[in-house]
């Protein structure tokens, strides 16, 4: 091995981001070192790529970015016991501290020191990561890199779907983004009956409706009164999940929820929003903010459903050599796409 990588980093305070040549990086006793084959691009990652408000309120210059991906182990420090040299892995990039209470009590995603790889830590948009080795998740051999370098934004899924029993409810999902697919997805394996998904992007809606056994609703077009009468649905939606940060998505979930109905945000808003709470009273309605992936259950949960038949490769709409991460950037910030794979090989 050479000691030298090609990495994609944000190595000027400005928009875009540069390939670059750094040192491998040397582990740690508890830490790993883990040969990149695949990343995925984030939104964000667009957001850094971008350098807006909340990036550079957020993000060290230089640092290299890029927090989905999959690999194999090829070193391991001299604490590492449990994880050994040709794992394939994928890995949780929020790296918790030990001090907090929610981290004491084993609730590792509540902890308020959660420091994120590729946003305030080195990244993995790299050919060599150093991780903690308590963050690898070994991939069994029937998810391939490309599922597992999805496995992030698909945690983000499955931790929002899963936040409420969804066996045979309505569910309610808006916006189409590659994570509100796979929620739909997962929202179908487990159980629900009718899964309408909104946006006011056609082209999401059509990826949606390919990915999925979904109904893909146009809000500028459609109106959702109607698709939920052609359901025969007749007092609203059982669970919600916003996915889009749109104040305007979260009023029409509100609407069109059940009385007693529960809804789980993911989406973030941009600032500060109104939220009509008297409605939300009035129906007794439970909401949930999400926050990432449970750290472990929900890599636990997803790799079963995974190897239990659910398929979410579809959302998968563009893959290319790590050198053409522009375009993959281009894709992504046209909106017209969907997960944009990168191969680090
Ligand atoms: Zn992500």
């Amino acid at each position: 091995m050479t000691n030298e990588m090609k990495v994609l980093a944000k190595s000027r305070p400005e928009p875009g981001l540069w390939m670059e040549t750094r040192p491998i990086p040397r582990i740690g006793p508890d830490d790993v070192l883990i040969r990149v084959h695949k990343t995925g691009i984030c939104g964000t990652d667009v957001h850094i790529w971008n350098w807006d408000d909340w990036a550079r309120r957020t993000v060290p210059v230089p640092l290299v970015t890029g927090h989905e991906f999959a690999g194999v182990v090829v070193e391991v420090g001299r604490n590492v016991t449990d994880v050994a040299v040709g794992q394939r892995c994928s890995g949780e990039g929020h790296l918790i501290g030990r001090h907090s209470r929610q981290s004491r009590s084993g609730r590792f995603h509540l902890d308020p020191e959660t420091r994120g790889i590729g946003v305030n830590e080195p990244g993995a948009f790299a050919e060599y990561l150093r991780l903690p080795a308590f963050n690898v998740v070994p991939l069994p051999d029937d998810i391939d890199d490309e599922i597992g370098a999805i496995l992030d934004p698909l945690g983000n899924a499955v931790h929002t779907a899963l936040s409420f029993d969804l066996v045979g409810e309505d569910v309610l999902i808006t916006g189409a983004g590659p994570i509100g697919i796979m929620a739909a997805a997962v929202a179908r394996h487990v159980g629900a009956r009718h899964v309408v998904i909104t946006d006011i992007n056609q082209d999401r809606l059509d990826l949606a409706a390919r990915v999925a056994d979904v109904v893909p609703v146009n809000v500028a077009r459609q109106d959702l009164r109607e698709v939920e009468g052609a359901l025969g649905m007749k007092e609203g939606f059982d669970v919600g999940m916003e996915m889009s940060g749109s104040q305007a998505a979260l009023d029409q979930m509100v609407e069109n929820m059940v009385m007693g109905g529960r809804i789980a945000l993911l989406g973030i808003p941009p600032g500060k929003s109104p939220v009509d709470w008297s409605r939300i009273v009035f129906k007794a309605i439970t909401i949930k903010g999400v926050y990432g992936r449970e750290i472990f259950e929900t890599w636990y949960k997803m790799i079963a459903m995974l190897q239990n038949g659910l398929d979410v490769r579809g959302v998968i709409t563009h893959r290319m050599k790590a050198e053409d991460f522009a375009r993959g950037f281009e894709v992504m910030r046209s909106g017209a796409s969907g997960k944009v794979v990168l191969d680090w090989t």
